[in-house]
């Protein structure tokens, strides 16, 4: 018997690796709003990339399938990597609105930092019609510090946009990146399924 999913999280990313920053704030989404189940959601390549800058997509993927297999609430979806060309949330948020249907709420977690970018996006105000957002703030964030034409804009959604705080959110990608590339150690910063992924297939060795 399948489960329903009333409330289904998106986790998108790039996930170049994919980190413990990404799992405590998917976990503490989850736990904060009931999520039924979330779903990380990798990037695919934009096809003007240089290779040798973003990491292939099953290489992305297969860490993010790693990281997330012991978590019997997390899921990773290849929706974005098995389409063609540049992926953007809102067709991303289109196609799995179809999937799960109508009731179905969809919830897009995110960095604060990135859904205070949310206006550049493609089709911002559809976006909000599609998801409510959770924002992940690192200690410290306050609103009161987002620009006037931002939060003017963020009012016109009271119910939509959510803000949580969750810890470990000083690890990033490019930092694991780079110590790998520098012989550096990123036990504790990544599971230790990818880790071991990563030196595996030689990851991170000459790019950053
Ligand atoms: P890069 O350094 O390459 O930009 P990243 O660490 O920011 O990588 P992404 O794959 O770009 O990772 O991020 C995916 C999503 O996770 C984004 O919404 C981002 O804001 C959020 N995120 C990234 N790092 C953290 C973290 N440490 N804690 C919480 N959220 C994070
Ligand atoms: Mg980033």
């Amino acid at each position: 018997m399948t489960q329903v999913i009333r409330k289904l999280g998106i986790m998108g990313g790039t996930f170049d690796p994919v980190h413990y920053g990404h799992l405590v704030a998917a976990e503490g989404a989850r736990r904060e709003f009931g999520l039924d189940r979330v779903i990380f959601l990798p990037s695919g390549t934009p096809p003007h990339k240089d290779p040798r800058e973003v990491t292939s997509a099953e290489h992305r993927y297969m860490m993010t399938v790693l990281a997330t297999l012991s978590n019997p609430y997390f899921d990773v979806s290849r929706v974005d990597i098995d389409r063609e060309g540049v992926t953007y949330t809102v067709d991303s948020l289109r196609i799995l609105h179809e999937q799960y249907g109508d009731s179905t709420e969809l919830y897009f977690i995110t960095g604060a930092d990135a859904i205070l970018e949310i206006v550049s996006w493609k089709q911002p105000d559809k976006l909000l019609e599609l998801a409510q957002f959770i924002g992940a703030t690192r200690p410290g964030f306050s609103l009161d510090r987002v620009p006037k034409p931002m939060q003017e804009w963020l009012n016109k959604y009271p119910q939509r946009v959510h803000f949580i705080r969750v810890p470990a959110l000083a690890i990033s990608s490019t930092d694991i990146r780079e110590r790998v590339k520098a012989g550096d150690s990123i036990r504790y910063l990544v599971p230790e399924p990818v880790e071991h992924y990563i030196r595996r297939h030689n990851l991170y060795r000459q790019s950053i």
